[in-house]
């Protein structure tokens, strides 16, 4: 499909406000086959049959990026229900252009092979996509496998540090795949619990007030988080490799890859959406199964201090890892968190609840929204600036925002593969409203106008940390 040769119209975003991740100003974009063409002062004259989007009191930003997001992805006996297709049109509709995936390999799978599933997918989605691969045990081949997966492009490699017997890897496999990734460019994200205190924390409570969802807090202490933040640190030093934290959920762990930043080790903390608005008292509420999610929701004092790492910059990313499954699929094991499916449904939401919680709400500039969610996980994962930027030679995709539209989050109204949001009854200010992927039109004011899956596989670039931006 992608090759066959498109009727490419001009176009002209006109009157907004452009905001990129270091400057928020008046201009006028210029779209041409696919690309952002131009950045010109407003009012410029273009070619007179150039299709005109206005975009008067809006903010135009580069579409949003979303560095963790599970598609359809199996772990036991649970699927998660979206498609690539669904799950690309809810990122869409909320805003975020471009998903990097995970290719989690299953039970004898070899993570080349993970790769090769999910990447022949990326061609079914309405906009662009990524993958990171996964090794779980260092073997004979597993350097040669990531040398293929290196030149095809998928240069992250995400790694755990729990569910033993899963995909919990050691630190031999950790330290080894470190090294490995940092020669080819490439760089290890990683889950970061200790498994050993988490296993402890479940035996106390399945001994004491139970393992149900409503005491899903108990089994996975912060301390669990600390702790093997601390010894993934250590190993990335050993070696000087990059490191990347996904969903850093207290501040303290926040804070230990910060002060290993200021000695010089390239780390990086990934923060989720839902820890950044959700508390625990969603466990106390009427469906706690609905909120469990590894790392687990935490105290609403422990979310407002994360927050504020928005402001310090020491979050470098705002992930939504996504992972659609639905009430049934949650229910089943309600009374054991320990075989439950873990995660929320989130690809729609990401953007929306963080610019209105924290941009709207407490004053974070625009430009550092696009920049936590957008550019920086463009450039975390070696596709900056052809994604996360609106400069001329960028993808032309593009999320126009109403910043004042207020709106009440519903089930019914978002597009994810699910019976629910976590986010059910949030009023909200700031949404969407126009989306353009690779240059064409797919959302147009709150509705879907071109459903043509266009997705390509976007092959990272080595990755190269030595520049002068600021993450
Ligand atoms: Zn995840």
């Amino acid at each position: 499909m992608a090759d066959l040769p498109r009727e490419h119209t001009m176009k002209v975003v006109r009157g907004g406000t452009v905001v990129e991740s270091h400057w928020a100003a008046p201009a006028d974009l210029l779209i041409d086959d696919g690309r952002v063409v131009a950045v010109l002062t407003p009012g410029s004259e273009v070619d007179a049959a150039a299709e005109v989007i206005d975009a008067t009191g809006k903010l135009v930003m580069p579409g949003g990026v979303d560095p963790h997001c599970h598609v359809g992805f199996t772990s036991g006996e649970f699927t998660s229900l979206d498609s690539y297709l669904e799950c690309t049109t809810a990122a869409v509709f909320g805003g975020t252009t471009t998903i990097i995936d995970f290719a989690i390999p299953r039970p004898g799978q070899e993570p080349l092979d993970a790769a090769e599933v999910q990447r022949a997918k990326a061609s079914s989605g309405l906009c662009d996509s990524a993958l990171h691969a996964c090794v779980v045990e260092w073997t004979d081949t597993t350097a040669d496998q990531l040398k293929t997966l290196a030149d095809g492009g998928i240069r992250t490699v995400k790694m755990f540090t729990t569910y033993a017997g899963e995909t919990m890897a050691n630190e031999h496999t950790i330290l080894n795949t470190m090294q490995a990734t940092r020669d080819l460019g490439g760089m290890v994200i990683i889950h970061c619990e200790s498994d050993a205190i988490v296993t402890d924390a479940q035996n106390l409570a399945a001994a004491s007030d139970g393992v149900d969802a409503a005491h899903m807090s108990q089994t996975r202490p912060e301390l669990a988080e600390t702790a093997s933040v601390a010894a993934i640190l250590a190993i990335a030093e050993s070696q000087n490799a990059p490191v990347y934290f996904v969903h850093q959920s207290t501040p303290a762990a926040v804070e230990l890859v910060a002060d290993a930043r200021k000695r010089g080790l390239v780390a990086f903390t990934e923060s989720v959406a839902h820890h950044l608005i959700l508390d625990d008292s969603a466990y106390g509420g009427e469906q706690p199964e609905r909120f469990v999610c590894c790392p687990p929701l935490r105290s609403a004092e422990v979310v407002e201090e994360l927050g504020r790492h928005l402001f310090t910059g020491h979050i470098t990313t705002i992930g939504s890892d996504h992972c659609c499954y639905d009430t049934a699929q949650k229910q089943v094991h309600s009374h054991d968190v320990r075989h439950m499916p873990n995660g929320l449904p989130g690809v729609e939401t990401r953007l929306p609840v963080i610019y209105s919680h924290y941009v709207d709400g407490l004053g974070l500039t625009a430009s550092r929204f696009v920049e936590l969610t957008s550019s920086n996980p463009a450039r975390t994962n070696g596709l900056f600036p052809r994604k996360g930027s609106l400069m001329p030679g960028s993808d032309a995709d593009i999320a126009i925002w109403d910043p004042e539209l207020e709106w009440t989050v519903t089930t019914e109204t978002l597009h994810m593969a699910t019976d629910y949001t976590p986010y059910e009854g949030y009023r909200l200010r700031g949404k969407p409203v126009t989306v353009i992927v690779g240059g064409e039109i797919v959302v147009r004011d709150g509705e879907l106008v071109d459903a043509t899956p266009r997705g390509r596989h976007l092959e990272a670039a080595p990755l190269d940390f030595s520049g002068a931006f600021s993450m």
